[in-house]
């Protein structure tokens, strides 16, 4: 078993220990103790955005073309380091190596995507309207240091989305993983910094949350704080950050519906959708997890995606046969439990799973609920577990109505073979991502954001680019 011994990276310096105590991290497979994490406090906070400042002020004079060779080197980096690195990411988080092994390439493909757009920051040169301007160009600057953070999920995806686009465009970063999973970034920090990055440039802290974000985003250094993470604490550095007039990206909570229209091939949207539904073991912010299914498919349907769930072999993550791993932690089990019997309080019917697994570790049965009421909490706030929804439907207005009814807009996915009716619910879904008939919305090439309180602003593709930026306009008159 490879776990690293964790480290903070701090104005250059990697901190095995810090004024902030420390924490243990746990394997979420077995419930065993992995590693202790050192944790920032104030004074380490404030030395990292101290360096971000100065590492700025470096990082930026690179060229393009310069920083453009370094990003690309880091997700090189992460290639030839992949197995090594999946491994942790296995260890510390719980999924599947082979999923593991494929967030780490992902991870370096989007890295490269960014830094192949960042050379391609263009400007514009607009007409004068008046006599005597020689020009008016408008560029496009880098925003400065950002404070970065983001959730356990996916610990090598969400740090290489922030870090690749931050650093191609000229940013300082100072990134906070979730203190779950702190090796998997600390290993992509650390393929940022052999690939040649400024090391004041790129700074990483643990700490406690609140302190963290309170410390950083009030901090004068810091121009922009970018958060992949729940709706909750999106609005709190939201908030944070209007307050001191500074840039904000948000990649918040989902509640994906899935409709199943009446002419889709119903064994294809069934594997399909058992494969979405249970990756990660469901945590996931575009997880598939309200499932509309016409009337006309709607039992044998149900039946089969519950017969498919059930049949899911749950283990540990480094196990070759699993297909299903633990949940992060405890108090996730808990909550599984609290949406469960709620809903089946209110008059769901459990169609299977619904229980805590009795093995060491964090485990939940995958569990599918029919008919769940509007106002059962499942249906209202995102699970983020291995909890389906299912439930029928008689006409695609009504199961588009349903779609558009919660607050939360990330992913959304439906199956048809009628090319109007995928053109319709393209348009009429109200999420920042539908994908029609797959749902591989998320890809190096194509931004991924949230509408509604899923999210303020895109990562990857060209637009994740762009919120690394500022826009500066130049207006050159003749000289008297
Ligand atoms: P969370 O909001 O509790 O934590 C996310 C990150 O913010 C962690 O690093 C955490 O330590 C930190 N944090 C928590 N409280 C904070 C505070 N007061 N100040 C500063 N930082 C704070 O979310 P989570 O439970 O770790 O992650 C799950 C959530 O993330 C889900 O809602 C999921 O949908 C969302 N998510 C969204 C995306 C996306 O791209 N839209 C991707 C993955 C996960």
């Amino acid at each position: 078993m490879n776990y690293p011994e964790l480290a903070l990276h701090v104005d250059g310096q990697w901190l095995r220990r810090a004024s902030g105590g420390e924490r243990k991290v746990v394997n979420p497979a077995d419930a065993s103790t992995l590693a202790t994490l050192p944790l920032a406090g104030v004074p380490e906070l404030n030395a990292a955005a101290d360096a971000a400042a100065r590492g700025f002020a470096i990082w930026r004079r690179q060229s393009a073309h310069e920083r453009y060779q370094i990003v690309r080197r880091a997700a090189e980096l992460l290639r030839q380091r992949a197995a090594e690195i999946a491994q942790v990411l296995t260890l510390e988080q719980g999924k599947p190596l082979a999923e593991a092994l494929r967030e780490v390439m992902l991870s370096a493909d989007l890295i490269d995507f960014q830094a192949e757009e960042a050379k391609r920051l263009y400007g514009r040169l607009v007409p004068p309207r008046v006599a005597g301007i020689l020009s008016q160009s408008v560029i496009r600057q880098p925003v400065g240091a950002v404070a970065a953070f983001t959730a356990w999920n996916f610990p090598v995806n969400l740090p290489a989305r922030k870090l690749g686009s931050a650093l191609a465009a000229g940013c300082s970063v100072i990134i906070k993983p979730a203190e779950e999973t702190p090796a998997s970034c600390m290993l992509v920090v650390r393929a940022f910094l052999d690939a040649g990055v400024t090391p004041q440039a790129l700074n990483m802290v643990c700490g406690v949350p609140e302190q963290v974000s309170t410390t950083l985003i009030d901090h004068d250094a810091i121009r922009k704080a970018s958060l992949t993470g729940s709706v909750a604490v999106g609005k709190l550095l939201g908030r944070m950050c209007a307050e001191r007039v500074k840039r904000f990206t948000g990649e918040l909570g989902g509640h994906a519906p899935v409709i199943v229209c009446a002419d889709a091939d119903p064994a294809f949207a069934l594997k399909s959708s058992l494969a979405a539904k249970f990756r990660n073991a469901g945590q996931v912010c575009a997880s598939p997890i309200r499932f509309y299914v016409h009337r006309s498919l709607y039992a044998p349907w149900a039946e089969q995606f519950s017969a498919g769930a059930q049949a899911l072999r749950l283990g540990p993550g480094l196990d070759a046969q699993t297909q299903m791993g633990p949940l992060i932690h405890s108090r996730r089990v808990d909550e599984m439990q609290r949406f469960v019997d709620d809903a089946l309080g209110l008059g769901a019917r459990l169609l299977c799973g619904g229980r805590r697994v009795e093995r060491p570790g964090y485990f939940f049965e995958p569990t599918v609920l029919a008919e769940a009421p509007a106002d059962s909490l499942v249906q209202r706030r995102e699970p983020f577990g291995p909890i389906a929804l299912i439930q029928p439907f008689d006409e695609l207005d009504e199961a588009i109505a349903l779609a558009n009814a919660l607050p939360y807009a990330l992913g959304a996915y439906a199956f048809t073979r009628d090319l109007h009716t995928a053109h319709r619910l393209g348009e009429e879904i109200e999420a920042g991502m539908v994908g029609i008939n797959h749902f591989g919305v998320s890809q190096p090439e194509l931004p991924f954001g949230g509408w509604k309180e899923s999210g303020v602003g895109q990562e990857m593709g060209a637009e994740g680019l762009l919120h690394y930026t500022e826009v500066k306009t130049i207006t050159v008159g003749v000289p008297a």
